[in-house]
């Protein structure tokens, strides 16, 4: 059986910097918090609880004297001025990307667009993009509803950074009858499509694949859409114990890739794992 793993998986830019800026912190503070899991993978928020790092669910969990780390997909305004408000010491790991998306929609709007975000309505980063906003915007999570857009002057479009550019591009496609102007900013991150496109090749390659990432994470479930509409036998696991060896028997060629918040070794434990399937050892 020949394994092939994506050319680009697992930890992105954002990511990989806001865990380390957590692990730095671990040493650094007491009393210390990520707001909400610091990324879509329980085995890392264990280890990282192992060290001293709390999660906290919401603003109402912290109080004054404590630290708190902001995710990589940044944080509403509303709870930035609680925390300021609370006394609350701040380590922003939130990703330049994100950040990235944040101003070019406060731009749009300031510059009388009616924004459009592309992307999930419930997503803290989505929550983040639309809570800097303070004309008016509207969420679409797919071209379908793209077209309930009521017609305007002028449109401005912005993505979650974890879109997908092809459905980008249909929404943006639909817009363009919705308006006299659209203004079109691209803020998928580079990251996304490079790890969309190298799962898309190997799946294309294998008979089955694993998708490997928190079930909680919305670019690793993505990444599944996208490898399950073209692998039948596409898989979405969190580590390697969840692999069924059923499904390998008699299969010549097996594909893996990962999220952008699953951590290297959680990866290799699954490659070691058909390795050793391969040489009867599993
Ligand atoms: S996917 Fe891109 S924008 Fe999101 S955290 Fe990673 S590098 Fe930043």
């Amino acid at each position: 059986m020949e394994i092939y793993v994506a050319q680009h998986a697992g930890f992105c830019f954002g990511v990989e910097r806001a865990v380390k800026i957590v692990r730095n912190a671990a040493g650094e503070y007491k009393n210390l918090y990520t707001l909400g899991p610091i990324i879509h993978n329980p085995q890392l928020v264990n280890e990282l609880k192992s060290q001293g790092v709390d999660v906290a669910e919401s603003t109402d969990d912290l109080s004054e004297g404590s630290t708190v780390v902001l995710r990589s997909h940044g944080v509403e305004k509303q709870e930035l001025n609680i925390l300021a408000k609370k006394n609350i010491h701040i380590v922003d790991a939130t990703c330049p990307y994100v950040n990235k998306a944040h101003s070019e929609a406060v731009n749009l709007s300031k510059d009388g667009y009616f924004v459009v975000i592309f992307g999930e309505k419930d997503h803290p980063e989505v929550k983040g993009i639309a809570s800097y906003i303070e004309g008016e915007y509207t969420i679409v999570s797919s071209p379908e509803e793209a077209y309930n857009i009521d017609f305007r002057e002028k449109i401005g479009v912005v993505a979650q950074t974890t879109q997908e550019k092809a459905v980008f591009d249909k929404i943006v496609d639909i817009l363009r009858n919705r308006c006299r102007e659209l203004k079109i900013s691209n803020t998928i991150c580079n990251a996304t499509t490079l790890r969309q496109n190298a799962a898309r090749k190997v799946a294309e390659m294998v008979e089955v694949m694993f998708v490997v990432g928190g079930k909680n994470s919305a670019n690793t479930r993505r990444l599944y859409k996208i490898c399950s509409e073209i692998c039948e036998k596409t898989f979405h696991i969190e580590t390697k114990e969840e692999i069924d060896k059923s499904v390998l028997i008699g299969v010549n060629k097996v594909g893996v890739t990962a999220g952008a918040s699953t951590p290297k070794n959680i990866i290799d434990d699954v490659i070691e794992y058909l390795n050793g399937v391969n040489n009867g050892r599993e």
